[in-house]
């Protein structure tokens, strides 16, 4: 099957409604794009165009929705399932499950329609028992998969599904999405800069504040490192290695960090993304010399490709937690 562009939000739900609209769906689609761009968003969207008591060929968008959209938003419609990891991995039993699911009629819609969330995460008797529903779909099941690692998925799934690549929404979308959901204007400004575009993350993090206090801890942490010696920055890295969900979160937030520091070093401070920090920011960037942060960046960047290159995490992260700059200006 096809893939189509690289795509926003908009974009792809455009998308998507022509083909709802002109009665062309396919049995399966793959929402790709970086972890919590906003795919699972897309595809309950998607779910809602296809069987909005409307017909419009998109979801109801203003006004008081039917009942179907409003369910489905609440995650209570019947004919709408999403399955995700459970201990890390999709495992064969929930594939079963859909699969004596998908064979029964939809109880509301024309439509039966399943959501995986992060194919990737499929073990190989999953994946191969999944291909089987691929190849013949029962006429009334939809599957919409998610996978933010495309690399990953196996070709003989990626070929049976249409592919949507989504990539980062532009910054005053996540802005004015987060503000319409009740956001300050400060707080809009500080998620979405930190959400680099990632519409999902900047909508979780204004629901749960905790994800904004992790990254702070996160921070807090990475520069209580620059100032400690060998042994405490392995215990780091060795303890950063046994949580693998949060490596990449971690180091793509020093990344942030270090970044905001150059910018500041370079009399750029409009553009930080740590708002929030700006004073501590522009003392960092008084302690650190500009080649200490440009080598930090580069450390970090080529510790997040071997990692994601499956190169051994705790490796790569003792190297990185060695090389992190210490302060040059006592
Ligand atoms: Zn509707």
């Amino acid at each position: 099957m096809s893939t189509w562009p690289i795509v926003g939000h908009e974009w792809a739900v455009n998308l998507l409604a022509q083909s709802v609209a002109s009665g062309r769906l396919s049995h399966a689609y793959l929402f790709t794009g970086p972890a919590q761009v906003g795919k699972a968003t897309l595809a309950r969207a998607f779910a809602q165009a296809i069987l909005c008591e409307r017909g419009s060929g998109a979801a109801c968008a203003s006004g008081e929705p039917c009942r179907t959209c409003q369910r489905i938003a609440q995650g209570r419609y019947p004919d709408l399932q999403i399955i995700a990891a459970e201990k890390n991995t999709i495992q064969i039993e929930q594939v079963r499950v859909l699969q004596a699911d998908a064979a029964l009629s939809p109880l509301e819609g024309r439509f039966k329609i399943f959501i995986i969330r992060e194919i990737e995460r499929a073990t190989p008797p999953a994946a191969n028992a999944l291909l089987k529903t691929l190849e013949e779909p029962p006429p009334h099941v939809i599957l919409l998969l998610t996978s933010h690692r495309r690399d990953l998925v196996l070709p003989t799934v990626l070929s049976r599904c249409q592919v949507v690549g989504l990539r980062p929404a532009p910054l005053e979308q996540v802005r004015a999405a987060l503000e319409a959901r009740g956001a300050t204007p400060e707080q809009a400004e500080l998620l979405a800069r930190l959400s680099g575009g990632r519409a999902g993350w900047a909508l979780d993090a204004l629901a749960h504040p905790e994800v904004v206090q992790t990254r702070g801890r996160h921070i807090d942490e990475l520069l209580a490192l620059t100032t400690d010696g060998a042994s405490s920055r392995l215990g780091y890295a060795e303890s950063l290695s046994r949580h693998a969900d949060t490596i990449e979160e971690t180091l793509g937030q020093w990344a942030t960090w270090w970044r905001d520091v150059l910018l500041i070093q370079r009399g750029n401070p409009d553009g930080v993304i740590n708002l929030d920090r700006r004073v501590q920011l522009t003392q960092q960037a008084l302690l650190f010399r500009p080649e200490q942060v440009e080598g930090a960046l580069a450390d970090l960047m080529q510790t997040l490709h071997r990692i994601k290159a499956n190169v051994n995490a705790r490796l790569a992260l003792d190297v990185l937690a060695l090389r992190l700059p210490k302060p040059a200006v006592a």
